[in-house]
């Protein structure tokens, strides 16, 4: 029975999803100890919109699927497998994605640690609980510490890597890369972002002198134009979307670049469905017009910006007919583009991981950085530069130094005025090296001096990172692993301990969303089981293995954060509110913070924007005649990365059950290809076989696959090159052929 509204215990609290961080109130059924519903709250990011996730995907945390006891690998599941076996290929006539489908799943059972519980298309609890038993907090602890301590003892610091996770809060990411840090005594500490926005970081650190956005997505309102581009919003940041729908209500141009036709090409006034991987050509084109008919803005290129002529020498070579031919949008609508935007009073940027996802995603976003430089579009209301962050922390965890190459706030670990500054506040030595990211800490694992120990903290690689058969070959091959999650995730098959964490819901702490907006999270309900706190874990560990380490709780970690991070300078647990607040912000007591950055200098050692030419370069595998399809991956507006959160929601596994790869009308005819029957899709890598969506979304001659579903791992397609600076996977393409099943 649902109890009346009057009855329910209400608490303030922030969306666990994507990084639009949308405020939200839970109404709690305490007699029940369970959530009634959940409804959107006013702060000004949000104005108490939320999307289906936000609205009905909570009640995941009361899944009897929790882990909920520690656990450790009995002997006898030594060496690990089968299953590890079995993905690694040596296991006849068995794929990866033979198990677990959704359609022999079933949601009966239930119990301790998820036993009996056949979820459809999640981890088989049932063929991988036997390889683990229950242990005390203290004996699971103790293992992690002498482990991890042996290998480092044995292997030094170079041994020991971490990956924390961007759905945990800041206090949290700041005590992980602390404790890999001062614990462990290497950077080898990173963390999904790596596989996000790293190379617009890398573009905009070197650019503007920070990783941060220059303005809100609120502020679109403001902007006469602007330009959205490799992100279907629509889907993965809604109401931010909503934002942009608005503004277009109200007059502002919105132009849409991205070769898919996502939802978004029918709220936008132009949309250049260029082919994928060919973003440099275009918007090196779009700069060549704006210069050609004059509409840079020449006082703020004197004033602001450095290294224009070499920019401008680079784009003389980009007039659009050539242009044309590289992404197949048409001069006259390149020439028009570069009209609207370079006429516009404000125009801003917009992007999401159609620029970042590339072998070439730095110079993507470098392309970005010049255009809104070279005509003046930054430091004002309207305009400006905005990566939409992914997952709802995966800017703070960034900020909080969850990176190899930074400590908190972007400073260098290379410099030693830095580096000396930490080790006074942090009492110890610090490795000057930068660290190993997530793409090289998997390759280091297969080198015979590489990383044999590892502490996974809320995150899902086996299903997550590029070639996953790499990856899981890699991270099977550890001497250690300790997996620290809510749930038996496909990386937690493979641990040698669980430590059962809590949920967003069962704890305090702050979480910045891709705003700049550093927002209170409230608990909402208890852990379940010995399910214990994350930080506490962190302390725990660090404790055993000589830290002395005292925090009281969240608050006291934030003090220490803030101290060492002059962008958050002046926050605190008192001032942050209902609303939570912009940084920078100088008097949060009364300033919801800086909306707008970079009105008089940029963030550079000299205040300068840097402005970086970059030539297109094609992607790293082209399609053949073997390969013929360009694969692009991403995400549903229902599904949540790897779906351990959103498949075992209700509602939004209702709405969303099944993985479909999305193809153009006439590649499928030409295919012989119906709308819903099962396909194979291979790549070089791998195999995988799925429903087939028809979708005149769909570029000819690209597909589309969401990567939720473990079932159809569309990682076990991508490839793992990488782009050489942000060092971020190519996800967004690669070579496939889709075939019938029966297909030789
Ligand atoms: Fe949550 Fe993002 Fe949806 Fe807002 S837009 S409700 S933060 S998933």
């Amino acid at each position: 029975p649902i109890r009346p509204r009057a009855e329910l215990d209400s608490v303030d609290t922030v969306c666990p999803y994507c990084g639009v961080g949308c405020a939200l109130t839970y109404h709690v059924d305490r007699e029940r100890g369970a959530i009634a519903f959940a409804e959107g709250r006013d702060q000004p990011g949000s104005q108490s919109r939320l999307c289906v996730k936000g609205r009905y995907g909570w009640d995941y945390a009361a899944s009897p699927q929790r882990l909920t006891v520690p656990l450790i690998r009995r002997e006898s599941a030594y060496p690990k497998g089968p299953l590890s076996a079995d993905v690694r290929g040596e296991r006849a006539g068995r794929t990866a994605n033979d198990r677990g489908r959704v359609d022999g799943g079933e949601r009966s059972g239930g119990g301790r640690n998820g036993k009996g519980r056949k979820p459809g298309g999640l981890v088989d609890y049932d063929e991988v609980m036997p390889a683990f038993r229950e242990a005390t907090w203290d004996e699971a602890l103790d293992l992690v510490a002498t482990r991890l301590g042996e290998i480092h003892a044995r292997g030094g610091p170079g041994a020991i890597a971490g990956f924390g996770s961007a759905k945990c809060s800041n206090e949290e990411a700041y005590l992980f890369q602390k404790l890999i840090r001062v614990g462990f005594g290497t950077n080898n500490v990173d963390h999904c972002t790596r596989l996000c926005h790293a190379s617009s970081v890398a573009a905009l650190f070197e650019g503007i002198g920070s990783g941060a956005v220059s303005t809100t997505y609120g502020d679109v309102l403001n902007a006469d134009v602007a330009i959205l581009t490799g992100s279907n919003a629509t889907a993965n940041h809604p109401v931010a979307s909503s934002f942009f729908k608005q503004a277009r209500r109200r007059g502002t141009k919105i132009i849409y670049i991205d070769p898919r036709a996502g939802t978004v090409a029918d709220h936008a006034d132009i949309h250049c469905q260029l082919k994928p991987g060919t973003d440099v050509a275009f918007y090196n084109a779009i700069m060549h017009e704006v210069i050609r008919l004059g509409l840079i803005d020449r006082e703020f290129i004197a004033a602001r910006t450095a290294n224009y002529d070499a920019l401008a020498r680079t784009v003389a070579d980009y007039p659009p007919e050539r242009a044309a031919t590289i992404t197949g949008v048409d001069a006259d609508t390149i020439r028009e583009v570069a009209r609207i935007w370079g006429r516009a009073r404000a125009g801003v940027i917009y992007w999401g991981m159609g620029i970042s996802q590339h072998t070439t995603g730095t110079d993507n976003a470098r392309c970005l950085i010049a255009l809104c430089a070279i005509t003046g579009n930054v430091g004002r209301p309207g305009t400006g530069l905005h990566p939409l962050r992914g997952q709802n922390n995966v800017q703070g965890a960034s900020d909080a130094g969850l990176i190899p190459m930074f400590y908190p706030d972007y400073q260098g670990v290379g410099r030693d005025s830095i580096r000396e500054h930490f080790e006074r506040a942090w009492g110890t030595t610090l490795d000057p090296n930068t660290g190993l990211t997530v793409t090289e800490i998997v390759g280091s694992i297969l080198q015979p001096d590489g990383v044999r120990g590892m502490y996974m903290l809320g995150e899902n690689p086996f299903l997550s990172d590029p070639n996953i058969n790499k990856v899981r070959k890699a991270l099977a091959a550890l001497d250690f692993l300790v997996v620290q999650d809510i749930f038996l995730t496909e990386t937690a098959e493979f641990a040698d301990v669980i430590l059962p964490a809590s949920s967003y819901l069962e704890k305090d702490g702050t979480y910045t969303n891709t705003d700049r907006r550093v927002q209170l999270g409230r608990k909402v309900l208890d852990p379940p089981g010995q399910a214990r706190v994350d930080w506490e874990i962190e302390q725990d560990i660090a404790r055993r293995i000589g830290l002395d380490w005292n925090y009281s709780g969240p608050s006291e970690i934030f003090d220490e954060m803030v101290a060492l991070m002059p962008s958050y300078a002046n926050l605190s647990y008192a001032n942050l509110g209902l609303s939570g607040k912009l940084y920078p912000n100088d008097d949060p007591e009364h300033s919801d913070g800086l909306v707008v950055m970079f009105d008089e200098r940029f963030n550079t050692d000299d205040g300068l924007a840097h402005l970086v030419p970059a030539e297109w370069l094609p992607a790293k595998e082209l399609p053949d005649v073997e390969y013929p399809l360009v694969l692009n991956t991403g995400r549903l507006l229902e599904h949540w990365h790897t779906g351990s959160m959103t498949r075992r929601s209700f509602a939004l596994d209702a709405i969303s059950p099944v993985a479909e790869v999305y193809m153009h009308p006439k590649d499928a005819v030409d295919r012989g290809l119906t709308h819903g029957e099962r396909v194979r899709v291979r790549s070089r890598r791998g195999t995988i076989e799925l429903a087939l969506r028809v979708s005149h979304r769909e570029q000819l001659g690209n597909v589309f696959i969401p990567f939720h579903f473990r079932e159809a791992a569309a990682n076990l397609l991508t490839i793992d090159e990488i782009d050489p600076f942000g060092k971020i996977p190519e996800f967004k393409f690669c070579a496939v052929q889709v075939e019938a099943l029966g297909a030789p």
